[in-house]
């Protein structure tokens, strides 16, 4: 059994006590002065002040703190497709030249050319090149990260992407969340119907990850370049039969399909550049987390997702980077938090929510994104005195110290 007090940190941000949906003001952020937090077994035992957590804990190994630390939880990007291979930079360049990411998309390049790049790569090239992308993250601060299939559409592939997910998982210290997502949109090569493409996968693909154990989760993209609600029901309810968790992609360019992760009680419904009143005030009235996807609007010169109206109806609301090759190339999900915090008016207290704990219910985590006796003791330092400091600085001033599971990573 190993104890150790880590301390003393300026100030600590737990998180905890706060509402998992709605508006929220800083005033109810739980700020410890001069804390430390005991971890054992890579859990947190105590959170609290340092002087007293010292007295007590006096056969704890002291890790001690000698810089201006302001603690938060691990960040949690729970919306990413980082497993891929090649690069869309044409893509940038034709949507920047004034080309829409539908007609690329009917010009046959966007996903589909993501999709080639990846059937192509071996099962290593994705390890590796995943491995460095997560590296990057937890290096920014993110301790847990959701991961898609989805570039490769056909069952063969689409197996190879989860497995990479899963081996990179056990190799970095980053914890990876996978969900299928071979219903990214229908693959050119596929001969028959949509539907009967989401069919071939729920009953050729989906038993095989169940057997496999390579995720339990499984999304769609719901648009008019991929699937329609009517097409993408019959296959979310025989997912969710098989016992999978679902997510859904909806009302990035159309409104509507928030409505069917309403009405299947989906895990989450993420991007909503295109929700309008009536889907806002569903989500509100749901549990489906509302998860914005800044990253994919700062891509492609969009509007954001209408956040603050989001939180104003009720909602929960988690953001995250989506990054991909496409859409979101950046991943950087500090940064994206920080903007799309200024150009909605979110406060300090609703931006670092929607990066930690709301961003873990979307991934229907309960034992991380806060600092609280027995979460994981995932949690990062940033080199400053005063909390607000963080989002001020929109991304530029990065974690000093990452812990993940209570070692220094
Ligand atoms: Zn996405």
């Amino acid at each position: 059994m190993s104890r150790k007090l880590i301390g003393p940190f300026t100030q600590i941000l737990t998180m905890d006590h706060l509402p998992l949906k709605g508006p929220l003001q800083d005033e109810a952020l739980q700020i410890i002065s001069e804390g430390g937090i005991v971890v054992e077994n890579g859990t947190i035992r105590k959170v609290g002040a340092f002087a007293d957590l010292q007295k007590e804990a006096d056969n704890a190994v002291l890790e001690e703190i000698t810089e201006p630390l302001v603690c938060l939880p691990g960040f949690i990007d729970c919306h990413t497709h980082i497993c891929y291979a090649g690069s869309r930079a044409g893509d940038y360049a034709m949507r920047v030249a004034g080309k829409s990411y539908l007609e690329i998309a009917k010009a046959g390049g966007g996903i589909l050319e993501s999709v080639r790049k990846t059937r192509a790569a071996s099962q290593k090239e994705l390890e590796r090149r995943m491995s460095a992308r997560c590296e990057r993250l937890l290096s920014e601060g993110v301790t847990t990260c959701e991961v898609k299939s989805g570039y490769a559409l056909n069952v063969e592939d689409e197996l190879k992407m989860l497995r990479a997910i899963h081996v990179v998982n056990k190799k970095q210290a980053i914890d990876l969340v996978p969900t299928c997502l071979a219903a990214h949109m229908p693959p050119k090569d596929f001969v028959g119907s949509p539907s009967e493409y989401l069919q071939m996968i729920a009953s050729q693909l989906l038993p095989q990850i169940l057997s496999e154990g390579l995720a339990k989760r499984v999304d769609i993209f719901i648009e008019d370049s991929a699937f329609a609600t009517e097409e993408a029901r019959p296959y979310l309810m025989q997912a969710q039969e098989m016992g999978f968790a679902l997510t859904l992609h909806v009302d990035q360019f159309t409104p509507g399909g928030s409505f069917l992760a309403v009405e299947l009680a989906a895990a989450s419904a993420d991007h909503l550049e295109a929700s309008t009143n009536r889907e806002v005030q569903a989500l509100a009235n749901s549990d489906v987390i509302a998860v914005v996807l800044p990253g994919a609007s700062l891509g492609l010169g969009y509007p954001f997702a209408p956040a603050r109206k989001l939180l104003d109806h009720g909602a929960a609301l988690a953001i995250s980077t989506d990054w991909n090759p496409g859409s979101a190339p950046m991943g950087d999900l500090l940064m994206q938090a920080a903007v799309l915090g200024a150009a909605e008016k979110l406060t300090t207290a609703e931006t670092l929510s929607g990066v930690t704990f709301r961003a873990a219910a979307a991934l229907e985590l309960t034992d991380r994104g806060v600092l609280t006796k027995g979460k994981i003791a995932d949690f990062i330092g940033f080199p400053c005195e005063d909390y607000r400091e963080i989002l001020y600085q929109q991304g530029k001033l990065k974690p000093d110290l990452i812990w993940k599971a209570g070692e220094t990573a």
